[in-house]
């Protein structure tokens, strides 16, 4: 790989999955923490797609490299998709996972069993050095709310996360799983084919 790959976010856990996702494929990556010219770029996009495509392009014109964002969040059709566009926020503007969570678990508290379907998304964009959008992806993962948390791996929701083909959580199964199944996995992996044409 003969460029670096700057990744367009500050969550540390979406960081680490992103490093462990990408580095395997000779895809060296960096965050933008030390970079003085990254700027806070605020999430005012209706959808998934459209926050990480303004993540992307908007990192990227200020660094004047290639850059990878994505949006991501748990959508819940019992709460009209809530979460959603807002899931880092959903307790408010200082939100914490712990109060994300417990908001979660209150909203849902009369709702049972299959009701508690949920799914997590992950959109993706890759933007060149001028801002230019030049590839996009997707992924998702299926599962249902718990009743209470379990298992600490993970981030975010990951502890009421139930996987639908494993029955645990995300914070009760392995990294090596998240790896393989999650929503950010199988954007990557769409994405990967046009990170390797454009930066290899
Ligand atoms: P974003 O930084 O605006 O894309 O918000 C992402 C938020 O969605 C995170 O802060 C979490 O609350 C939630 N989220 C996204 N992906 C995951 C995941 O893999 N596990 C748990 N929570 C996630």
């Amino acid at each position: 790989m003969s460029q670096t790959l700057i990744l367009g976010t500050t969550n540390a856990g979406k960081l680490r999955e992103l490093v462990e996702l990408l580095e395997p494929h000779g895809i060296a990556c960096r965050s933008l923490a030390g970079l003085t010219d990254a700027v806070a770029v605020e999430e005012t996009g209706a959808t998934f797609a459209e926050n990480a495509a303004l993540k992307a392009s908007l990192q990227a014109t200020a660094l004047g490299s290639w850059v990878l964002a994505e949006d991501s969040g748990l959508v819940v059709p019992a709460l009209n998709g809530d979460p959603g566009i807002y899931s880092a926020r959903f307790s408010g503007t200082d939100a914490t996972d712990i109060a994300n969570n417990a908001l979660l678990l209150e909203r849902l508290r009369d709702v049972a069993g299959r009701r508690r379907a949920a799914h997590y998304a992950c959109h993706a964009a890759l933007a060149d050095p001028s801002g230019v959008v030049m590839a996009t992806s997707s992924g998702t993962c299926g599962g249902i709310i718990a009743e209470e948390p379990s298992g600490a791996g993970g981030f975010g929701y990951d502890p009421l996360f139930i996987v639908a083909e494993y029955h645990r959580t995300f914070g009760e199964l392995s990294a090596t799983v998240k790896a393989v199944i999650s929503h950010r996995a199988r954007a990557m992996r769409a994405m990967l084919p046009a990170i390797l044409r454009h930066l290899g």
